[in-house]
């Protein structure tokens, strides 16, 4: 995280800690935060981001109960995107949903089953590393993104998704808890026809009543204001600085760094082995020949932390997060500590 957004807590604590979120000094944050969403994803006219308490993992069943008419297709290639499948298939209102699957490292063809209604799938698989750019699929399903660790580090077009979900304590370097959603307006048409239907809905699930209090800059029940100060901070200087395309490039710049090192290293190599599926914020690299729990042990005590692997894909590997807060540089450097462990390991 920057220093700055730090500065921003301390320097705004004593007009907002503290105080309610209903009235106008945390209202301004909240909306300042929705505004500037839209200028850096450029969302056309009656787009809406709508929030709420809870993180992406909440938003899944958010989606469950408000997003999904009846049956959705779940592309899944990572942990992410298979947590979503479970909610879907565990939801006694919905039909049983298609998911089509593909090994850890690759993902799969961008298609929806005709009987589907919704589509999802993550823009940036944070388990494995593995990216695939918002589109929409043949038909007419609504297009669910999980976006958690790709909003604001990798391009997208409105015109190619419904529903791009994201918590702020990725690519927004502020604190988890929260969940954030810009809708298009045939999402929003979809909110209110599943209300209308009279479906059970819990009220902390209900994204008619989400999208209700965001239209007032509020969320349903008490947020995090600190959150909110840091996720501000960092949106406003993603815009200052030149927006998404700024951000995709200044990611793409420190991906490039790291798997080009691997690529010419002969004992580390990209994990994701088409190039055009390679993440440029989380960058995932197999090890071979010394073991990636003893560099990463390594790297940690000496102050380089949260290197290590996705636990459940159970790979010699090291997981770099490459975010628009990480200097390109400091990817270069890390490349350049690395080396140096494992020069001392192998002597
Ligand atoms: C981190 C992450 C999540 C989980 O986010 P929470 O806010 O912890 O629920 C979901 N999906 C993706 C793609 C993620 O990277």
């Amino acid at each position: 995280m920057r220093d700055s957004q730090i500065e921003a807590i301390v320097a705004r604590a004593a007009s907002v800690m503290g105080t309610s979120h209903r009235q106008a000094p945390v209202r301004d944050i909240v909306g300042s935060v929705r505004d500037g969403l839209s200028r850096l994803f450029s969302l056309p006219d009656g787009w809406e981001i709508v929030l709420g308490n809870g993180g992406s993992t909440v938003f899944w069943d958010v989606a469950v109960f408000s997003l999904i008419r009846a049956r959705s297709h779940h592309l899944v290639f990572g942990e992410f995107s298979s947590k979503f499948a479970e909610a879907a298939t565990a939801a006694p209102h919905l039909d049983d949903p298609v998911v089509v699957g593909s090994e850890p490292g690759t993902r799969p063809a961008l298609t929806a089953d005709a009987s589907c209604d919704t589509v999802a799938y993550p823009h940036n698989e944070t388990s494995t590393g593995v990216a695939m750019t918002p589109a929409r699929p043949d038909g007419d399903a609504l297009v669910l993104v999980d976006a958690t660790s790709a909003a604001g580090g990798l391009a997208w077009s409105a015109s190619q998704a419904d529903v791009y979900y994201f918590a702020p304590q990725k690519c927004f370097a502020s604190d988890g808890g929260l969940w954030l959603a810009a809708c298009s307006p045939r999402a929003i048409e979809r909110i209110a026809e599943i209300k209308a239907s009279k479906r059970w809905i819990p009220a902390s699930l209900d994204l008619s009543i989400a999208l209700d209090n965001s239209r007032a800059n509020q969320t349903y029940n008490t947020p995090a204001l600190a959150t909110f100060i840091m996720l501000d901070e960092q949106v406003k200087w993603l815009n200052d600085k030149g927006g998404l395309a700024w951000a995709a490039a200044r990611c793409a710049e420190s991906a490039r760094t790291l798997y080009s090192w691997a690529e010419r290293t002969p004992w580390a190599s990209p994990f994701v082995t088409d190039p055009s599926h390679r993440s440029d914020v989380v960058g995932t690299i197999d090890l071979d020949g010394v073991d990636a729990n003893e560099v990463n042990a390594i790297l940690r005590a000496n102050g380089i932390v949260d290197t290590d692997s996705y636990r459940k894909l159970g790979r010699n590997q090291m997981r770099i997060g490459m975010f628009p807060s990480v200097e390109p540089t400091d990817v270069a450097a890390l490349t350049t500590c690395i080396e140096m462990v494992v020069s001392h390991l192998r002597s």
